[in-house]
């Protein structure tokens, strides 16, 4: 397709947010890099309309890595016996909170493995305390699948927001990724009763993954034309060296930003994280982000001994210093792009928030 061609349509999906999938297809495989500059420059105008040069942070606490999946990419699988467990307690976690509250941070993420410690009732425990102390706040967790009720009781008890990437659109791809007790399916329902509950939802794949083909890059970008997330992460995949994946080669920071510039214009007010693995990947890769549409950062505010635990995969950015650090080097990093850091919840701008929340 010529440039001219490729061009025209930028502009149709940015009219239409939409485009047939061989035309999809053609953004994701152009080879002509004053085609990506267009593409990133266009994406960067969309955000700007609607975040102006707003960068919003979240701080993310990592509080357990003991998981009962066995995801064949991810460093803390159950079947990895090389990862050093833990488990935050309580008054670590609040402390974490206490510590980002002073930093700016008003929204806390929660992420950890499938770690059956945590129940219902101890994870609603710990939404309600932060809550209290911070009730300007929002919380988001991430910590995988769920039954439709206890992701109910977690939402009355003031979780606000849920991410749970999909990692693939394509069932049988998915089922490469995972072994056979995981279902496509099961992930897509979790992620269906999260948005009729009444979160705010994240998904969002794992870009160039083993067997990640550009037809199944067109099934992700459908997906997410579907779900209408409220955000969308999207990182490279990267080996992780005690997985089943550990020799296979990474994905890319270049399909990573072309996506992030693709799916700004296919969900113009989409909550777009530029990732850690995209920073690890490419040192420069968290300021490209956000010039290629990205409009969010999720530092790291776990207590530093921990950190190097949470090894998803090799060689993860930010493993070493204090969250004080951490978000001078981030200001530094943003203010280079001409954006910069804002205080507040972040909410996406099509979220009512109700009464009491
Ligand atoms: N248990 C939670 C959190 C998983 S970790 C859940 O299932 O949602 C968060 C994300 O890290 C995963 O969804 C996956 O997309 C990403 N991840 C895991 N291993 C990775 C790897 N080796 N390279 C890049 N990203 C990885």
């Amino acid at each position: 397709m010529t440039e001219k061609n490729l061009i025209s349509l930028l502009t149709k999906l940015e009219r239409t947010q939409d485009l047939s999938d061989e035309e999809f297809a053609s953004l994701l495989e152009a080879d002509s890099s004053a085609f990506c500059a267009e593409l990133a420059l266009r994406a960067r105008n969309t955000r700007e309309r609607y975040y102006g040069k707003d960068v919003y942070i979240r701080g993310l606490i990592e509080f357990t890595n003991y998981c009962r999946n066995n995801c064949y990419y991810c460093g803390i699988r159950r079947g990895n016996e090389r990862a050093q467990r833990y488990r935050l307690t309580y008054e670590e976690i609040l402390a974490c909170c206490k510590a980002g509250y002073q930093l700016g941070f008003r929204t806390f993420v929660l992420q950890g493995g499938e770690d059956s410690y945590f129940t219902d009732e101890r994870l609603a425990g710990l939404i309600r305390a932060i809550k209290k102390s911070h009730p300007d706040c929002a919380v988001t967790l991430s910590v995988g699948e769920r039954e439709r009720d206890s992701y109910e009781k977690l939402f009355e008890a003031g979780a606000d927001r849920w991410l749970l990437r999909h990692e693939t659109a394509d069932k049988a791809h998915y089922e490469s990724l995972h072994p056979a007790e995981m279902s496509w399916e099961h992930r897509l329902k979790c992620l269906r009763d999260l948005k009729s509950i009444g979160y705010q939802v994240g998904c969002g794949m794992m870009v160039g993954s083993p067997g990640h083909t550009t037809a199944h890059l067109v099934k992700d970008l459908r997906l997410l034309q579907e779900l209408q997330p409220e955000m969308v992460g999207i990182g490279p995949f990267i080996p992780q060296q005690d997985t089943p994946f550990a020799d296979q080669p990474a994905g890319t920071a270049e399909l990573t930003l072309r996506l992030l510039s693709i799916i700004r214009l296919l969900l113009p007010q989409v909550l777009l994280p530029a990732t850690t693995a995209l920073g690890t990947i490419d040192p420069q890769g968290r300021e490209k982000g956000l010039l290629a549409g990205a409009n969010v950062l999720m530092p790291n505010l776990s207590p530093v001994s921990v950190r190097k635990k949470y090894a998803l995969y090799d060689n993860k950015i930010c493993t070493g210093e204090e969250a004080a650090e951490c978000i001078r080097c981030l200001s530094g990093r943003v203010a280079s792009t001409g954006f910069h850091i804002v205080k507040g919840r972040g909410d996406h701008p099509g979220f009512k928030r109700k009464e009491g929340r």
